[in-house]
């Protein structure tokens, strides 16, 4: 065979659960730089990847043999600090980098250039005349940004009909735009607010590292309501002084930060771009553009915004670092805020990891001095840090059926009687989480998991909260077939409102848990209203946990302050301490002083003992002892290796086999094969070993010279998880 033209071979990655980059050959006429995103011939398909490497290293294959590349896209190339932290991810979790390339270009059409196209801008007099679909789109409006017909139907939930309808009625105008607009910059001239002494020396710290330009991490942590976030918006403010600097702030769950954003705001006159899985496949893909193109300047994200291709990026911070949602648990595993060190070390930027409650990772390295340790002690204003008292439920244990002590239910009478906001806490959704048969001692079991189906009262639903299965009700009970002996068993949520409703019937409720408050704008309905005071007593799951700031707000109860620490994981205690230190920051942030009371039964347990007292430092310090007596992280290295699969036997003889060939080695240790906690789980039966080393051994080569010398049987799936932090 004869080429046209000579060629040369150039290495592609596609964004697909491939092993490894492919050769391909590229015209002489066609210059290619690495990072250049193009489209291949595979099989019979056209895909699209990236050019990874454009000097491979020596190959067999002639190269008559391979294929040519059929064209480049014309937009940015794909970072050098990009590449490389997908190269990195990849081989630390033991990901194939097709699948870690495919989370930094999950974006619609995101290698083609925009054409112009229509969107439509809502113009509509009075919404009272509107009928009840087109109220629902109305209702879901974006200030006035116009959208497609299919993103007004995708956020709205209605169909084309609507949208057509709307548009003949003149209600909706047509605007014709060319490649994706751009986002307004943020404004520095802003007056920023006065600082405290302590707030401003922190301040400084962290401008003076942002100039530097250098990596370094710091943990800034502060009581709750010591204004971190202003101080860390110094750092953001900085950094936005050099023209081409970009900002990457990762929250736990942006949904949740209606707040956040209108801070933001005041701040810098414009809300920044958000990232997260909830936005529309155009707003998606403008972010991105504007991210690859250098326009977007400050990006708040969910942990995915670690993978955007920033060009300059100059600043990471992680709000609410001790967060467990920075970690995700399928596909590639990895922990959002690990990897913004990692991120921001490729970047040689400063990274800020933010909270009132750190890790004790992250606080085991500011101590040793790895990073630096910034530290505000005070409330901001006037406001003190709320007094906290445990109640021992066994000395005032509430009738069968209810949940609320004596001296809780007092406390909220009086509270209410002064006009002022209560939030009981339970981090459990629906009404009850177990349905039981009084005749025969039947539980309601979901059928694709080892788990109760959850009730809810206010749908009539009985619902599996692993899998989403759900039924309604029975009346009979599916075992024995007695009629109504199902009862409820202990509380959810729902169940708490209902009995604050009998107890105070003149006070205003609102329930927060994700289910009720589902969508981003009922979420920030609810905060604005809590806020307006137009609610005196809040019932919430850890939702409400999340860095809000509702000053009427003065007396926290913990329905169950016991719940979370009997779970058998190591960090069982750590993360309880830290969830109740952060519901019980929601007390007492303005000028009036705040309580909080823990409902327990255990009141001498360390974690109470740790909140009632303050005396975090030396719980935290026997927390640390212990996990280094055991070997475990931080002092030691941990992961987790998970098969499932959908028939039991094969699940079970993969985990022996993989017992067996086990590495045995000084300073590695290999826990299990034991049935997960979960040991059904969407129609999968599941396994864990788990594999322990000394700090010093390279985990990841372990792993994957034991894992590749075990083929699986039959379909069985094993997954490895490096650093785990759930154990489910
Ligand atoms: P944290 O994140 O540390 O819990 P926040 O940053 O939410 O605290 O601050 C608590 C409240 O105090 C917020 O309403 C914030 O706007 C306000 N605040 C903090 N520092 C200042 C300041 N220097 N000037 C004005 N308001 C401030
Ligand atoms: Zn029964
Ligand atoms: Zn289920």
């Amino acid at each position: 065979m004869t080429t046209l033209f000579p060629s040369r071979r150039v290495q592609v990655l596609l964004p697909l659960p491939l092993q490894g980059v492919l050769d391909y050959l590229s015209p002489e006429d066609l210059p290619l730089r690495e990072g250049d995103f193009v489209e291949v011939p595979l099989g019979s398909k056209r895909l699209q990847g990236v050019v990874w490497s454009c000097d491979p290293p020596p190959s067999d294959v002639p190269e008559d043999r391979l294929k040519h590349i059929y064209g480049r896209f014309d937009l940015p190339a794909l970072p050098e600090s990009l590449m490389k932290f997908i190269d990195w991810v990849a081989a630390y979790s033991l990901s194939l980098p097709g699948a870690v390339l495919k989370m930094a270009v999950s974006v619609p059409r995101a290698f083609e250039q925009a054409k112009s196209r229509t969107v439509y801008r809502l113009s509509v007099g009075n919404p009272d005349d509107l009928t009840a679909a087109r109220k629902k789109v109305y209702e879901v409006a974006v200030g006035d940004m116009p959208l497609s017909v299919k993103d007004w139907c995708d956020l709205a939930g209605t169909g084309e009909g609507v949208i057509r309808g709307m548009i003949k009625a003149g209600q909706m105008t047509a605007v014709e735009i060319k490649g994706e607009d751009l986002f307004p910059e943020p404004d520095v001239t802003v007056s920023a607010p006065k600082l405290s002494k302590e707030q401003e020396r922190a301040g400084d710290h962290f401008r003076a590292l942002v100039r530097r330009d250098k990596f370094q991490a710091s943990l800034l942590e502060g009581v709750t309501g010591a204004g971190k976030t202003e101080v860390y918006f110094e750092a953001v403010h900085e950094a936005l002084l050099k023209p081409g600097n970009q900002i990457l702030v990762l929250v736990p769950e942006i949904a949740l930060t209606a707040q956040w954003l209108d801070r933001f705001r005041d701040r810098f006159g414009e809300e920044p771009v958000i990232w997260h899985s909830e936005l529309t496949p155009a707003q998606r893909r403008r972010a991105w553009w504007g991210v690859i193109q250098g326009n977007v300047r400050v990006i708040v994200g969910a942990r995915s915004a670690l993978f955007l291709p920033f060009q300059n990026l100059s600043l990471i911070v992680v709000d609410e670092e001790h967060s467990p949602t920075f970690k995700q648990e399928d596909g590639v595993f990895y922990h959002g805020r690990d990897m913004a060190v990692v991120r921001a070390h490729q970047s040689d930027c400063p990274v800020i990891l933010a909270s009132a409650t750190p890790s004790l990772e992250t606080l085991v390295n500011a101590q040793n001095g790895k990073y630096d340790w910034l530290y505000l002690g005070e409330r901001h204003g006037p406001a003190e840090m709320p007094d906290m008292q445990a109640i021992d439920m066994r000395k005032y244990p509430p009738a069968s059926g209810e949940w609320l002590s004596d001296p809780l239910r007092e406390a909220l009478k009086q509270n209410l009687g002064r006009g002022e906001q209560s939030l009981l806490y339970l981090n459990r959704r629906g009404y009850a989480p177990l349905t039981l048969c009084r005749t025969c001692g039947h539980r309601i079991q979901c059928p694709h998991c080892s788990a109760w189906l959850v009730e809810h009262k206010k749908t009539g639903k009985l619902q599996c909260h692993h899998c989403g299965h759900w039924m309604g009700k029975p009346k009979h009970c599916p075992e024995c077939e007695s009629e109504d002996s199902l009862v409820a068993c202990g509380p959810g949520v729902e169940r708490v409102a209902e009995e604050v409703e009998k107890l105070f019937p003149e006070a205003r409720l609102a329930v927060m848990a994700s289910d009720e408050l589902s969508t981003p704008a009922e979420i920030r309905e609810t905060v604005a209203s809590i806020v307006r005071h137009e609610v005196d007593i809040v019932i919430g799951t850890q939702i409400v946990t999340k860095g809000y700031h509702f000053p009427n707000l003065t007396l926290v109860g913990v329905v169950d302050a016991d719940l979370g620490l009997s779970g058998g994981d190591m960090r069982a205690a750590e993360r309880t301490w830290q969830q109740l230190e952060q519901v019980a920051g929601r007390a007492g942030r303005a000028e009036k002083p705040g309580t909080v009371l823990f409902q327990t039964f255990m009141p001498e347990h360390p974690v109470i003992d740790a909140l009632v007292s303050g005396d975090r430092d030396n719980f935290l310090e026997q927390e640390a002892n212990a996990r280094e007596q055991q070997g475990m992280p931080p002092f030691g290295r941990l992961a987790a290796v998970i098969l499932s699969g959908a028939d039991y036997n094969t699940v079970v003889t993969t985990a022996r086999q993989l017992a067996r060939a086990a590495p045995k080695m000084a300073g590695v240790q290999i826990l299990g094969p034991a049935p997960a906690p979960l040991a059904f789980l969407r129609g999968q039966h599941r396994y864990r070993l788990l594999v322990k080393t000394e700090k010093t051994v390279n985990i990841q080569n372990i792993l994957r010279r034991w894992l590749d010398s075990v083929k699986p049987v039959g379909a069985v799936r094993v997954q490895a998880d490096i650093d785990p932090v759930s154990f489910f």
